[in-house]
């Protein structure tokens, strides 16, 4: 069942799309083939950064609406047994806040073939939970920190919990995770003076940071290209500092663009063992989307072909109305397979969609 949002349901549209190769993996219409599962675990969060959320929140998802531990594991299982799906992010809003995520996970870890898990956080709450991440099977972590700074850190996310995040990067390092890495948005006129910051403090501790563009996903819709700090400015400002060479790694379907940092512009080298990376996701500027390989579900059980889609399939609705495996796998298949080319930001019709970053998962 696919809803166009804003239009009415299209009910009983067809499951298996005309075109499709016999395929049983997630293809779409321009050859490429998802095998990277985004999972928004809640819709709520406990900071309210500026770019993303109102400072009142959101009317979060009734919890009736969520889908249930039972729901999100057979519809995670059926990704990586049908699809191939090999690497599964969880986000949210904030994935930590989701009751029972450590039981999400072990399950996930249990699945054959083994997939690649990671988590994004905002690292409230890191600090206690790290250990029990990482034995649930949890690989990897990202942490959002825009700011080494209490006071803007508290001006951004309208919360004073910079030491909650500094102390959760700290404990998911301790746990074995790694890479640790860090995401930052840079906001202009407020904390677009510390990307050469950021960086020496990541190289200190052994942290891998990585700048996402501003894009145009926040619930006020306050986005304004014109003001959003590209990836040649971040560039820029961290050149200010260091001397960085674009990195010849194979990209593959990673969203960020690789640097490697050589030395400090003053002379003195990084002083850490191995190169050093720096990662810029230029979304906007430099949109990645010919090698997207992402197909993602929200909290509410819908499948998403693209962080900035206008329509979703219900698959919530297949999994409460008795369907069986088989036909929820052709309506997931059917719906990557209408996969739109690109996000269109820059197109003159571009509309932003109705969920927001938030609600999506990011
Ligand atoms: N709450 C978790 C967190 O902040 O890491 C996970 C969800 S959050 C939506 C995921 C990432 O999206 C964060 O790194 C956040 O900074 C980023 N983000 C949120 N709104 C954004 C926007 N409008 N443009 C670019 N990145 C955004
Ligand atoms: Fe919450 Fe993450 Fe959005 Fe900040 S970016 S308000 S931490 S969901």
């Amino acid at each position: 069942m696919t809803t166009e949002l804003g239009l009415p349901t299209l009910r009983g549209a067809p499951s298996r799309a005309p075109g499709r190769p016999d395929d049983t993996r997630l293809v779409d219409g321009f050859g490429r083939v998802a095998t990277d599962l985004r999972i928004s675990l809640t819709d709520r969060c406990n900071l309210r950064c500026t770019y993303c959320m109102p400072a009142e929140g959101l009317d979060w998802m009734p919890r009736d609406e969520q889908l249930t531990d039972a729901e999100l594991n057979r519809l995670i299982a059926l990704a990586v047994r049908e699809f191939g799906i090999s690497e599964l992010r969880f986000t949210g809003g904030e994935p930590l806040l989701r009751k029972g995520l450590e039981n999400v996970l072990s399950a996930a870890a249990a699945l054959e073939p083994r997939p690649d898990i990671s988590l994004t956080t905002n690292g409230i709450g890191l600090a206690r939970r790290a250990d029990a991440l990482a034995a649930a099977g949890v690989n990897r972590l990202n942490v959002s920190m825009d700011t080494l700074r209490a006071e803007r850190f508290a001006e951004i996310t309208r919360r004073d919990r910079l030491q909650d995040v500094l102390d959760g990067l700290a404990a998911a390092h301790a746990a074995g995770l790694r890479p640790v890495k860090i995401n930052t948005v840079l906001l202009r006129g407020v904390n677009d003076d510390e990307a050469p910051d950021l960086l020496e403090f990541a190289l200190e501790h052994g942290y891998q940071l990585r700048f996402i563009e501003q894009m145009p996903l926040d619930a006020q819709h306050g986005w304004r290209r014109s003001e959003m700090i590209t990836a040649g400015e971040i560039l820029e400002r961290l050149e200010e500092r260091f001397v960085l060479t674009e990195s010849d790694e194979d990209r593959g379907g990673a969203p960020a663009e690789k640097f490697l940092v050589e030395r400090r512009l003053d002379g003195t080298n990084i002083g850490t063992a191995g190169p050093e990376v720096v990662g810029v996701i230029a979304s906007v500027t430099r949109p990645f989307c010919g090698s997207c390989d992402r197909t993602r579900l929200t909290a509410d059980g819908q499948v998403r072909t693209c962080l900035f889609a206008t329509g979703e399939t219900d698959l919530r609705a297949m999994l409460r109305g008795g369907a069986t495996d088989a036909e929820i796998a052709d309506t997931w298949r059917a719906a990557m397979w209408g996969k739109k080319a690109g996000h269109g930001i820059d197109d003159p019709g571009f509309l932003q969609p109705a969920r927001p970053m938030s609600a999506i998962g990011g």
